[in-house]
């Protein structure tokens, strides 16, 4: 079979992983709905179960469908490898179930998505793991927690919903320094906005549920890595943990990807719009967004941030919980939900959704104040998603 060979991001997003096979030549891998594969003998079936001889066993192990996914997200993400799992979730724990063992201690930033915070400030412990949450905005306390039983640095930039910025090839050379493993979650920028593992991070995880797929339609997720570290999260740990995406979802995954590239210019350039209306609002205190100047990181994010800021943000209304809730109840083509990265632009209010668990002083020392709205922009028409937002301002006290 001809070898293709591409570079750019959009052609890779395109074309890898997919081998169109004759007489049929379907120009999508086809769905392979089969859990298990009949082998031609039982010499084939001995050398494939041996991983002596590349081939179908059974799905939880491999499903050619899958497979291709995972060609096209290595090839997206600069990578070894990749392993396409059920969520992004389980592609997260899936890797901490791998890299910790009782003792084991991990440094993660202290803004973390919700369902990783609450894995491991309320389950890994049970299993003799000690997590240290540390601002990693420090990078000077962070070492100083280092040692021996250091196993994983574990971070998210930008982060949400405050949209900080960590430095990548800070955190990486750390990680080389001590000889201690660097892992990023991506979701938030995928390439070409943020190439992790050519800064030195040894492995990505990405919820595929957002801009990757990108549609609101799948929950899935991945983890990149060098071929080596990708074979044995494979063969010690995804295998029996059991997540496995299913090739409905793997065909549906790698529908949206061929399309990220054209997306994510939308998604960026409407944010922009979007910021620029917000900054320049007199109802708003404070805008969140990485590619603003005012930005607290803005030099990290422009020197890491090479293909735009993405579409999410945040800002602070100045009407406190009241303004916040107003504008959710204001908003008419903005969907009031939670998630990112698809077509819709999707609004929500923290302080009585996210984060309404914690006490109003617990949020306001993360940052979370009352009148802090978050805002996943979409691929709508910017005038549009603007002039709701101005109308929503103009209905709150
Ligand atoms: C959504 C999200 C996750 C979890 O992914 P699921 O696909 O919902 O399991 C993890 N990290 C980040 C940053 C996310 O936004």
């Amino acid at each position: 079979m001809k070898k293709a060979r591409f570079s750019g991001d959009s052609t890779k997003n395109i074309h890898a992983g997919n081998k169109p096979e004759f007489p049929v030549g379907a120009i999508n891998p086809p769905i392979y709905a089969s859990s298990t594969f009949v082998f031609p003998d039982v010499t084939v079936g001995a050398n494939r179960f041996a991983f002596k001889e590349k081939g179908t066993i059974y799905s939880r192990w491999g499903n050619p469908t899958v497979d291709a996914l995972e060609e096209k997200l290595a090839a997206m993400e600069g990578a070894g490898g990749a392993i396409a799992l059920a969520s992004g979730m389980c592609a997260i724990t899936s890797l901490f179930y791998h890299f910790l063992q009782q003792g084991s201690e991990v440094i993660v930033h202290t803004a973390l998505y919700g369902g990783t915070f609450n894995f491991l400030a309320n389950m890994i412990g049970k299993f003799g793991v000690r997590v240290h949450f540390v601002d990693f905005q420090d990078l000077a306390r962070v070492e100083k927690l280092i040692n021996k039983k250091t196993k994983l640095l574990y971070f998210e930039t930008p982060t949400n919903p405050l949209m900080q910025v960590i430095d990548i090839k800070a955190v990486a050379e750390l990680g080389r320094k001590y000889k201690i493993v660097t892992v990023l979650d991506n979701t938030f920028a995928p390439p070409p906005i943020q190439r992790p593992l050519k800064l030195g991070i040894d492995i990505v995880v990405h919820s595929l549920t957002k801009y990757i797929n990108g549609h609101s339609d799948v929950i899935a997720g991945a983890i990149m890595g060098s071929q080596m570290q990708i074979d044995a999260i494979r063969k010690q740990t995804t295998f029996f943990l059991g997540g496995t995406m299913s090739p409905f979802t793997a065909f549906l995954v790698s529908r949206g990807m061929a399309t990220l590239i054209a997306r994510l210019d939308r998604h960026n350039y409407n944010a922009e719009k979007v910021v620029e209306f917000l900054d320049n609002h007199p109802k708003v205190e404070t805008v969140y967004y990485p590619g603003l100047v005012t930005h607290k990181n803005h030099d990290i994010a422009a020197s890491q941030m090479n293909g735009g800021y993405g579409g999410v943000l945040a800002f602070v209304l100045k009407g406190g919980y009241r303004a916040g809730r107003g504008l959710m109840e204001h908003v008419q083509m903005i969907r009031l939900a939670v998630s990112l990265g698809g077509v819709e632009s999707l609004i929500e209010h923290p302080a009585s959704m996210t984060h309404s668990e914690y006490s109003k002083k617990e949020r306001e020392k993360a940052g979370i104040y009352d009148g802090l709205v978050r805002l996943a922009v979409g691929l709508e028409y910017a005038e549009d998603i603007v002039s709701d937002l101005r109308h929503a301002l103009v209905m709150i006290k």
